[in-house]
């Protein structure tokens, strides 16, 4: 079966890593201008506090992330 990569429907904050939809000009999370669509895995972080991923990325709050960025 072969594999397509699907068009990203996010992109990452190239400081935070958090996913915001393609339309979005500004993150939500840090206030930064600059984004990404080279980006692979999502975590999705309820509670930071007690996530031991987010806190080994540097997630302080809730939202969604990738884990990766670059291509
Ligand atoms: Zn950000």
């Amino acid at each position: 079966m072969a594999y397509r990569r699907k068009k990203a429907v996010f992109k990452a904050c190239t400081k935070c890593k958090a996913l915001v939809s393609l339309e979005a000009s500004k993150c939500p999370i840090c206030g930064n201008e600059s984004f990404t669509e080279n980006w692979s895995g999502m975590i999705i972080v309820v509670d930071p506090e007690k996530s031991k991923l987010a806190k080994s990325l540097g997630i302080t709050k809730p939202g969604k992330y990738a884990i990766r960025l670059g291509g």
